[in-house]
């Protein structure tokens, strides 16, 4: 960041680089574009000056982030940072999402640090199991969604199809701001919704730089483009007919969402999404703290930690904590308070990180992302902030888990060590662990949104606290809270198990929905809740 502000900023230059400030993420299924898409808007914003420099075309993923052995022997990003880039007046921190198969509490939380998010499809597609399951999490937060239609160079499904299916699978009202003039596979350009006009891009080299645009009025594209020109026209005066015009209320309250068609690979469409971002994206706004107080912008300094991440440096074996700023600016060298422990906290080493990309940085105001090094004693969670009176922002959700496994030190000599182990995984929300009196020796029961997650911990326990870890899949894949602890004992029998999460709440573990089904009709007096709306099956 190269803005020089003193800590003491006044409260116009926080509320006015806050209105600046665009924070949002990706949500997609893997393979949808979201690493290309990542690198095109950075060529746009010119952070970098061709694309592939971010993650190299080739063998891109090993390059992203593989600070962990395992992430470069299976070739996946399972760690997320944030790319902060300017664009026009703006500042942009796009937070990255795990792009891997498996899912990870990393993915959801993310969505918990952004004020909006573009879920990219696949025009072949449209929306896949991850993609969906990434939206459930926006809807159930209310977190705005931009759409855009990917890899409209190549055949793919109809325009209007895809538009139709946003409607009928997830009940989101599709507003197409562009239209794609060319058939897939001869994508020309984009009819401009708004002015009428046509936007032609220009091919490069492998896309590789930025795609030059033409903008012609209607009668010239016309003339120039024939038929698929006044194809595209029809099709958009078809939705115009179905009201699928821009409404900003409508996609701020996340009832309906603004349709962009392009193509990542050759930067097509891509400064429509900037400029989009810049123009309706929600700026930072006040945050509400654990009593539900909102924090306004311009108070002093607030943060909460929505992740930690081990071993990024294989040099030296460092922890990072990653914030999102909430309120008032951010110095490095400042000294916070964790409100968890009370305890100040110095941030001589902060920094911005995206994959292996590492910068200082020096201020920051709210909507941004700190890299906070040595974080040794911050959790997921945590709130971090200056000055009194004490802040704390509401815990980030546990979602739903529907993974389990009993775990035991394989080596009973290193008990203690292991102990310690599966208490920082736990802080760090690698995974969640369970208790239940009722097991017979105690051994606690890993808990996970996805198996990857149970990867990584096994991997950490050894290499981190050299204390192997044994792991015994149990048949479980339905998860309620058992509302009422009294009536533990009609769910702990049988085809279903009671496990108690390190927070207290009470987990009724169940093989499958059919399970689920059967406890209820045999017990409808049982109050068995959902644990996170929407991420539940
Ligand atoms: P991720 O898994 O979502 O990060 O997807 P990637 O960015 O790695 O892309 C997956 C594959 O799709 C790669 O082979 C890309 O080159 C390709 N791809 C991405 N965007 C486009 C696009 O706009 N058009 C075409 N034809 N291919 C694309």
């Amino acid at each position: 960041m190269t803005t020089a502000t003193p800590a003491t900023a006044s409260s116009a230059t926080v509320l006015a680089e806050a209105e600046r400030r665009r924070t949002f993420a990706v949500i997609s299924h893997p393979d949808a574009g979201k690493s290309t898409m990542t690198e095109a808007l950075a060529l746009h914003a010119k952070v970098i000056s061709e694309a592939g420099a971010v993650h190299g075309k080739a063998g891109r993923r090993g390059v992203v982030s593989d600070w962990m052995e395992m992430e470069k022997a299976r070739g996946i990003s399972i760690t997320s940072a944030a790319l902060q880039f300017s664009y026009r007046d703006c500042v942009i921190n796009l937070l990255d999402t795990p792009g891997h198969a498996d899912f990870s509490e990393d993915t959801y939380r993310v969505l918990s640090a952004v004020d909006c998010a573009v879920m990219l499809l696949d025009a072949a597609k449209g929306l896949e199991p991850q993609t969906l399951k990434l939206f459930d999490v926006c809807r159930y937060r209310g977190i705005p969604v931009i759409t855009f239609i990917n890899k409209w160079d190549r055949p793919g499904r109809d325009a209007l199809d895809l538009c139709d299916e946003l409607v009928e699978r997830i009940g989101l009202q599709p507003m197409p701001l562009t239209w794609p003039v060319g058939d897939a596979g001869h994508f020309r350009g984009v009819l401009d919704r708004r002015s009428g006009g046509f936007v032609r891009y220009q091919r490069t080299a492998g896309g590789a730089t930025v795609a030059g645009e033409e903008h012609l009025p209607p009668g010239q594209a016309e003339a120039e483009e024939g038929v698929e020109w006044t194809r595209a026209c029809e099709e958009a005066e078809l939705l115009g007919a179905s009201g699928g015009g821009f409404e900003l209320g409508r996609f701020l309250e996340a009832t309906a969402t603004p349709v962009l068609f392009g193509s990542a690979v050759l930067n097509f469409g891509v400064r429509q999404l900037l400029d989009l971002l810049v123009e309706i994206a929600p700026r930072p706004t006040a945050r509400a703290d654990a009593a539900g107080n909102p924090r306004e912008l311009d108070a002093p300094f607030s943060a909460f930690v929505f992740k930690v991440q081990t071993g990024m440096d294989r040099a030296h074996r460092d922890q990072v904590a990653f914030a999102r700023v909430c309120s008032g600016v951010f110095e490095r060298g400042m000294v916070v308070t964790n409100a968890a422990t009370g305890k100040p906290f110095a941030t001589k080493y902060v920094q911005q990180v995206f994959g292996q990309q590492r910068s200082t940085l020096d201020t920051a105001f709210p909507g941004d992302v700190i890299g906070l090094v040595n974080a040794t004693a911050l959790g997921v969670g945590d709130t971090l902030h200056a000055g009194k009176p004490v802040v704390r922002f509401p815990g980030l959700p546990s979602f739903a888990p529907a993974y389990f496994a009993v775990a035991r030190p394989a080596d009973l000599s290193r008990s203690k060590q292991f102990r310690k182990g599966i208490e920082q995984l736990e802080s760090e929300g690698v995974v969640q662990v369970l208790r239940s009196l009722r097991r017979g020796d105690g051994a606690p029961v890993f808990a996970a949104v996805g198996p990857m997650q149970f990867e990584v911990a096994a991997h950490r326990l050894e290499a981190e606290f050299k204390s192997p870890v044994r792991l015994e899949p149990l048949p479980y894949t339905v998860v309620r809270r058992l509302a009422d602890p009294k009536q533990r004992s009609i769910v702990d029998s049988g085809r279903s198990e009671v496990l108690t999460r390190t927070d207290g709440v009470d987990l009724a573990l169940f093989v499958d929905s059919t399970a689920l089904g059967v406890m209820r009709r045999l017990h409808p007096e049982v109050r068995l809740e959902p644990l996170v709306a929407g991420t539940d099956d």
